[in-house]
């Protein structure tokens, strides 16, 4: 098939059917998916030169697909925000730094399905005509993709060399304007003002840059192979096909889950073979996510749409569930506190009001007398919803405002546990927890593996051009 402003398919491979799909026929213990093993799954992508170069800017359109990363922004959109700069060609960045503690899903498909990223850059950088590509990744991940990326090499099917760019460990490290300034010799990856210069007008070296989260890439990867209407097959009308969850249900390590949108959590649940009766407090989207109790969010089908009217927002996929034991104050506490210690402060919100919510976040949940028990007060919850007021939107990113977000929607979620600790005291579960951080769910585990896409007749690789 090739007609204008369509995808051509590889020949004889047919496209996954169902559900799970970055994850489809990955490997049983744990190892990358080999270069020979990737093509013949997935094929080579097809060569842009036969739809063009607006072609897929058309394609990627239509598909609806929107970034993994966290800020659910139309990844057309932003690619074409970028094409349409003159300053310079530009430059293309897999952003994989996922300094987000509770995910894990863009440091599995890293590991694991590391070419279905690689081919999401090579039609990114083809499409917007960038000649610079880079791979912007957790130390942890970079001798493994180096040794990706001379496969590859070997193979000559990249138009382009990739460079792999070591990310700073911190969670506001994959922020784009930081991981511009990282890669322009910035020291320890902090954000600017991307209002005053958006980097897709002025980025890596000034020029014109796409800063794109890894899963995102990734399905860009299969559009570019099976088109839109594939994509669209699964998923709600506005929130097109399938995502990666990380998700941590009490005391179980975390585990990568593939599910289409519009999919509930009770589903989840069920599929991980968890009691959804385990659940009464659930954190959706990340550090900087939504407290929900679990009753009222296990049964909301998982797009932005249906999720935006409750204030949550699916964010970069992360669900943390803690134990029905752990009082979910204390968790709020410890993640505030973490938060705190992660900004960068460099604009006032990070650098005083922060620790303050933080400080007032740990004295509701812990007491007032240096966390050794005692009622909170009354006049702590109006000081808490004063202070997320005072910080949101006035940090030059929005690492203040996902803090204020999360510590907000605890006092709404749990307000019976809240009045407790206000006017009683600390639950036995917050004093017995103290203030300990919430720890980095490593490694995780994959889930929802399905059978292999029948490979296509042929696929080679030696001096192979997509
Ligand atoms: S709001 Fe905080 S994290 Fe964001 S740029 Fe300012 S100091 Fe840095």
């Amino acid at each position: 098939m090739s007609r204008a402003g369509t995808v051509d398919r590889p020949a004889g491979l047919a496209p996954p059917t169902g559900a799970v799909r970055l994850l489809a026929g990955l490997g049983e213990r744990g190892e990358a998916t080999a270069l020979a093993d990737h093509v013949a799954r997935w094929g080579l992508v097809p060569d842009p030169g036969r739809r063009g170069r607006g072609g897929f800017l058309d394609e990627l359109h239509r598909s609806g697909l929107r970034g993994h990363g966290g800020a659910w922004f139309p990844a057309a959109v932003k690619w074409e925000a970028v094409a349409a700069r003159r300053l310079g060609r530009p430059v293309v960045v897999a952003n994989g730094s996922e300094g987000e503690p509770a995910s894990g899903k863009d440091r599995l498909l890293l590991r694991r399905a590391p070419h279905l990223v690689v081919d999401g850059l090579m039609v990114a950088a083809e499409t917007l005509g960038a000649s610079r590509a880079v791979l912007y990744v957790p130390a942890s991940e970079a001798r493994h993709l180096s040794e990706v990326l001379r496969e590859r090499r070997r193979a000559g099917i990249d138009p382009l060399d990739v460079e792999i760019a070591v990310a700073p460990e911190r969670f506001i490290a994959g922020e784009e304007s930081a991981v511009v300034a990282h890669l322009d010799g910035g020291e320890g990856a902090l954000p600017a003002f991307t209002a005053v210069t958006p980097v897709y007008r002025k980025g890596v070296d000034g020029r014109p840059t796409l800063v794109q989260n890894v899963e995102t890439l990734a399905h860009a990867a299969l559009i570019a192979r099976f088109g839109a209407a594939w994509f669209r097959s699964v998923g709600t009308e506005e929130s097109p096909g399938t995502a990666l969850l990380t998700v941590t249900i009490g005391a179980s390590g975390p585990r990568v889950i593939e599910v289409p949108f519009g999919a509930t959590l009770r589903s989840v649940w069920s599929a991980l073979g968890e009691s959804p009766a385990e659940a009464p407090a659930i954190l959706l989207g990340g550090y900087g996510g939504t407290w929900m109790a679990g009753a009222r969010v296990l049964d909301v089908p998982l797009a932005e749409e249906h999720l935006r009217p409750l204030g949550a927002t699916f964010g970069a996929g992360v669900v943390l569930a803690p134990p029905p034991t752990m009082c979910p104050l204390a968790e709020v506490a410890a993640i505030a506190a973490y938060l705190a210690r992660e900004g960068a402060g460099q604009c006032g919100p990070c650098a005083y009001g922060l620790p303050a919510l933080a400080d007032a976040a740990a004295s509701l949940a812990f007491g007032t007398r240096g966390g050794a028990g005692g009622p909170a007060g009354g006049g702590l919850q109006a000081r808490i919803f004063q202070l997320c007021e005072s910080v949101e939107g006035r940090g030059a990113c929005h690492h203040p405002d996902g803090a204020a977000r999360m510590v907000r929607s605890a006092l709404l979620a749990f307000g019976d546990h809240v009045d407790h600790h206000l006017h009683i005291g600390p639950c036995p579960s917050a004093a017995a927890r103290g203030g300990r951080s919430v720890p980095r769910p490593s490694p995780v585990r994959v889930q929802g593996a399905a059978p292999r896409p029948q490979a296509p007749r042929g696929a080679r690789l030696s001096g192979a051009r997509r």
